[in-house]
């Protein structure tokens, strides 16, 4: 069947190409516009402490409002944006954004809460990242130990010794950092004890369908292997009732999820600090 159907198999493959790279260049084109519109939002999914049930925290998490497309996905936009070198003003706009949503959580009398927001390695590689991220900090009059930054465990393990540079300097100025999506890449478990993080985020695929065994058995050991190298534990994409008691059995430190809440404006998550809403026993 699929030799006699060769050739058009060729032209399909030709025309989705053709289509995924005139996407690409749309992509391209508008993003940029798009940064200087205005048109991109910021999303803030809580973070729950796993034994006070309080809400320590949040991650912004960057939504572009199309004019014309509606909402698109960070999952399209920040790939284009990696590979053009939009992520650059891309990344500083929503370190920017995010200050300032620290700002008004301070108004709140909110002490310790802390908005990480997520770093592309290219970001990382821009020169002199700590000391304009220090700039930003300082001129939002921003305590650096409230912003974490993310990074990927696929993004730190493409080069290392690169990143371990980076990550101390960052870790120098105070702000707290974060492997995201952790057990997805291929850590050397020796580097992995020499970045000076503070937080490991257990990928949430493999809480997906808990309670599966082999998923169950790698985030036991994932949050064993946290504890043991002194950091502490976020579980992503908690969904289900059966998740989060497993996570609490076994001693995670924390979780977001829709099972607590999706993103939020920051005027809906300052309402909720507010009124200390809490997970549910
Ligand atoms: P991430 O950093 O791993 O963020 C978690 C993603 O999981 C978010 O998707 C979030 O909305 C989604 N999520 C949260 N809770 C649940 C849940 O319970 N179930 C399920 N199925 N999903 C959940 P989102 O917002 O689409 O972001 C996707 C990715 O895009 C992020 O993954 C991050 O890698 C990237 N991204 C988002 N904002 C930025 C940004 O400002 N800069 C950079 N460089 N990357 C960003
Ligand atoms: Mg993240
Ligand atoms: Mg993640
Ligand atoms: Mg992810």
């Amino acid at each position: 069947h699929a030799k006699t159907m060769g050739k058009n198999n060729c032209q399909f493959y030709s025309s989705e190409l053709n289509q995924i790279v005139h996407e690409h260049l749309l992509l391209e084109a508008s993003l940029g516009r798009a940064i200087r519109e205005h048109e991109l939002v910021l999303g803030y999914q809580p973070k729950v402490d796993l034994r006070t049930g309080k809400v320590v925290g949040a991650e912004a998490l960057v939504r572009w409002q199309h004019p014309v497309d509606g909402t698109i996905s960070p999952e399209r936009f920040i790939p284009v944006a990696e590979e053009t070198g939009l992520i650059v003003p891309l990344g500083e706009w929503v370190i920017d954004e995010a200050c300032g949503a620290l700002k008004a959580m301070d108004a709140l009398a909110v002490d310790d809460f802390v908005i990480s927001v997520n770093l592309s390695a290219r970001q990382l590689r821009q020169r002199q990242f700590a000391d304009r991220l220090a700039a930003t900090l300082a001129r939002h009059g921003i305590n650096p130990g409230k912003l974490e930054l993310e990074v990927t465990e696929s993004q730190l393990m493409d080069r290392p010794e690169e990143a371990m540079e980076v990550l101390a300097q960052l870790k120098a100025l105070g702000v707290r950092l974060s492997i995201d999506d952790f057990g997805t890449g291929y850590s050397s478990l020796s580097h992995l004890q020499k970045f000076p993080v503070d937080f490991i985020k257990i990928d949430r695929s493999f809480l997906r369908d808990v309670p599966h065994d082999g998923h169950l058995v790698i985030t036991r050991a994932i949050i064993a292997l946290g504890h043991n190298l002194k950091l502490k534990v976020i579980a992503e994409g908690v969904e289900t009732r059966e998740q989060l008691t497993f996570l609490r059995d076994h001693d995670c430190d924390q979780m977001q999820g829709y099972y607590f809440s999706p993103a939020l404006s920051q005027q809906t998550l300052q309402e909720m600090v507010s009124r200390d809403a809490r997970l549910p026993d």
